[in-house]
């Protein structure tokens, strides 16, 4: 699935929140998954996400709780009626504490699932404000603090993390096309390889710097507290979040792709696989992409598995290294991660590869934290990639 983004804005949403979830009785305590979903994992009044205050996770911080519109102290009835139950981030939840929900000069606090908060507030320098002085627009504004200093400072920092990471992104892409120009001029081929390498790094690194933004929590529960567990009813809500990110040439999603991209400059390309019944198929498929790039490199391979293992049947795969000239066979009880990185780091020394594609998991270790540690140990010396599941 196309991972969806924040909007870099904090815009006042277009719509008014229509309620889908509807939770089984109990407290209202139990109400919370429903209306992280509910409020698209975020403040229903001062609109910070979950994804501001913490991008690893909110969850169990005691940053966002739950609102009783109605509060509990003026009517004990409403105190487990979901319709007065709101998302809030803590903040605007111990801004307003009892204040009534009508006040002495009779301005209305609005209420998300009833006004439509473009309505009433627009973005103007990081705040909401009010329009046309909306009386009840600037008593909500007041009772929740919703332009409160750190609440301004959120939205800001969002969006210019946000054009940052994104200006990598393009940036990347713009200087790739031109690397790839250059591969055809020999006497530029090598300074272009060196680029080529340390753009898939910039690449990786911004593209593991957007999954802040991405719209749906590390943290969020599949599962709700509804009566009828319908897995389409945890979508994030319209009107909140719908961004999709158009990072031009080099899109994160287009792992295929990339992965033709990288193997272009490569010369010597070191071939990381495990044991599994899917290793002939994935190399078959790294052979066609090879083949396609027409100028074949040489391709060494190692199995950490290999030792007392019968090898992958490689036949056919072109210019692979294979059987008992494998360079560095990991014993098997040579497992975990550090243990496997420092062997790859003096295989890939000791065989001159400049590309080491991860072709599966090795050892139970999963291919992007075998790529996270490589990068670390390496530090760009050499292009790492992950073989597509497909073409
Ligand atoms: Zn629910
Ligand atoms: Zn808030």
């Amino acid at each position: 699935m196309e991972p969806r983004y924040l909007d870099p804005k904090t815009l006042p949403p277009t719509r008014k929140v229509e309620r889908t979830h509807e939770p089984r009785g109990g407290s209202y305590t139990a109400f919370r998954q429903c209306l992280r979903w509910e409020f698209g994992f975020q403040c229903a009044f001062c609109l910070i996400h979950e994804r501001d205050l913490d991008p690893y996770g909110t969850e169990r911080a005691g940053l966002f709780g739950i609102e009783h519109f109605v509060p509990q102290k003026h009517d004990p009835e409403l105190r487990n009626e979901y319709s007065n139950c709101f998302y809030a981030c803590r903040f605007c939840n111990g801004a307003r504490g009892y204040k009534p929900v009508v006040d002495s000069q009779e301005r209305h606090l609005l209420h998300p699932c009833a006004n439509q908060w473009s309505a009433h507030f627009a973005l103007r320098s990081y705040e909401l404000v009010p329009l046309d002085s909306d009386q009840d627009a600037e008593y909500t504004r007041d009772a929740y603090d919703i332009n409160a200093p750190n609440k301004v400072t959120r939205r800001r920092v969002r969006r210019q993390e946000w054009k940052r990471v994104r200006g990598l992104i393009d940036d990347v892409s713009t200087q790739y096309a031109t690397a790839l120009r250059s591969l055809s001029v020999p006497e530029r081929r090598t300074e272009a390889r060196a680029t080529i390498t340390q753009l898939l790094r910039y690449h990786r690194d911004a593209v593991t710097g957007m999954r802040r933004f991405s719209s749906v929590p590390d943290d969020a529960a599949s599962r709700c507290n509804c009566r009828d567990a319908a897995a389409e009813r945890n979508s994030v809500r319209p009107g909140h979040l719908d961004y999709r990110l158009e990072p031009g040439n080099l899109r994160p999603s287009d792992g295929a792709r990339l992965f033709r991209l990288g193997l272009q400059g490569a010369s010597r390309i070191g071939l990381v696989v495990g044991m599994s019944v899917h290793t002939r198929a994935r190399l078959e498929l790294l052979d066609v992409t090879v083949r396609e790039l027409g100028e074949t490199p040489a391709i060494t391979i190692v199995c950490p598995y290999s030792l007392g293992q019968p090898a992958p049947d490689l036949d056919g795969i072109s210019g692979v290294v294979a059987g008992s000239d494998w360079p560095h066979p990991l014993p098997i009880d040579a497992v975990g991660e550090e243990a496997l990185v420092s062997e790859l780091v003096h295989w890939a020394h000791s065989c001159g590869i400049d590309t080491m594609v991860l072709c599966e998991p090795v050892c139970g270790i999963a291919r992007k934290d075998i790529a996270a540690e490589l990068e670390l140990e390496l530090d760009g010396a050499l292009r790492i990639l992950e073989l597509p599941t497909e073409r």
